[in-house]
């Protein structure tokens, strides 16, 4: 890392760097405005970015020019005076490729447009292949479903099981036989479009941000799958942590001498909470309130300092939809006991908005922020 004293000066290709990073940010402003609350005459969105109004025609009319908002004509209450032209977002003017890695031995994908609406979908068993082979049949996946698009594609979006580096290297992934290996820069060149890669609980976190009403004040996502993860956006930023793995949660020991877990040690939060586990216990015979109960608790004793150190706002649990929705019941109330009522008074726990497509819609959030700077 590199200190700047305060009497630098920036010589003047960052000057004119920055001129071009604020005006992108605007776009961002005003796109983002339009994203979150719908459809506002070129006033309102001064009033709402606090740009001056000279500046909001001129970017409202780059983006009218680019085909990404439209204008709709005047509201239909009467006002008094000429009344002003509403612009809103076009949700078709361009789609998206998302594909999810995170099913086991499948890749699964859709194209979407702006709204997180899926527009064609598709899916491919893996039948057993890892590696070089697995990479070559997402890109084959990945180049055949793309042609479903009806609008200019803005990008790929991948969620990736395992660990992934905020440039899309997927450093560990057992399942897929990856190590380091650089899935976006190769999908990048193969397909010719920007990919971003994240792993798939981020990539949850992110969808149920942007699309399923996620809380301003701080959400987590866990992931019941095959394994446990978890994903968090605060301040309306994912958060990757030093070394990529934030919302490793699964692997947090749990029980001093429990059952094993596929890491190799005992008694993780995983080994109580994945869904094969979770079936398992409940086929042979436990209660369901029972074995979920036992869940929860061990789900509440793992996240209640979590919820208190970051005074999250939200705990949203995604994944069947028949085990999450009595475990965000259950769980709810033994986290809120365990923390000051402070931390508990404003917190939600709930099951995903997005069902099963989750996942879809949050790498579609991915090239959606990455591009358009919308989240
Ligand atoms: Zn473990």
């Amino acid at each position: 890392m590199s200190w700047r004293s305060p009497t630098d000066r920036p010589s003047r290709g960052r000057i004119k760097l920055q001129r071009a990073d604020s005006r992108r940010h605007h776009r961002s402003m005003l796109l983002q405005e339009l994203f979150a609350e719908g459809p506002a005459s070129r006033a309102d969105l001064a009033r709402a970015s606090g740009l001056t109004r000279v500046t909001v025609s001129e970017l409202v009319g780059e983006l009218l020019a680019d085909g990404l908002v439209e204008e709709l004509g005047a509201p239909t209450e009467t006002r008094v005076g000429k009344p002003p032209t509403m612009v809103g977002l076009v949700p078709d003017a361009k789609h998206v490729l998302a594909i999810d890695l995170s099913v086991d031995d499948h890749v699964a994908g859709a194209v979407l447009n702006l709204a997180g609406q899926v527009i064609t979908r598709d899916a491919r068993p893996l039948e057993g292949r890892r590696g070089d082979a697995a990479v070559e049949a997402v890109r084959a996946f990945a180049a055949d479903l793309i042609t479903g698009a009806t609008s200019p594609v803005l990008g790929v979006g991948v969620a990736s099981p395992g660990v992934v580096s905020p440039d899309g290297v997927v450093l560990d992934a057992p399942n897929l036989g990856w190590h380091d290996v650089k899935l976006a820069e190769t999908l990048g060149t193969a397909l010719d479009l920007p990919v971003y890669v994240a792993n798939d609980a981020n990539t949850a976190v992110l969808g149920e941000f942007t699309f399923g009403g996620g809380a301003e004040g701080g959400l987590m996502l866990m992931r019941l799958s095959t394994g446990v993860g978890a994903g968090l956006v605060l301040g309306g930023t994912l958060l990757h942590g030093d070394g990529g793995a934030a919302g490793e949660i699964g692997h947090v020991q749990v029980v001093a001498d429990g059952e094993e877990c596929a890491c190799g040690r005992r008694g993780c939060l995983e080994t109580y909470l994945s869904v094969p586990r979770l079936r398992r216990r409940i086929a042979g015979g436990g209660s369901d309130e029972g074995v979920l109960t036992e869940a929860a608790g061990h789900l509440a004793g793992a996240l209640a300092p979590v919820v208190a150190t970051l005074n999250l706002g939200e705990l949203v649990l995604s994944g069947p939809l028949d085990l999450v929705e009595p475990l965000a019941r259950i769980a709810a109330p033994l986290i809120r006991d365990r923390v000051m009522p402070v931390s508990a008074e404003q917190f939600v726990v709930r099951a995903t908005a997005l069902g099963d497509d989750g996942v879809l819609v949050g790498a579609t959030g991915l090239v959606l922020a990455a591009e358009l700077g919308v989240s």
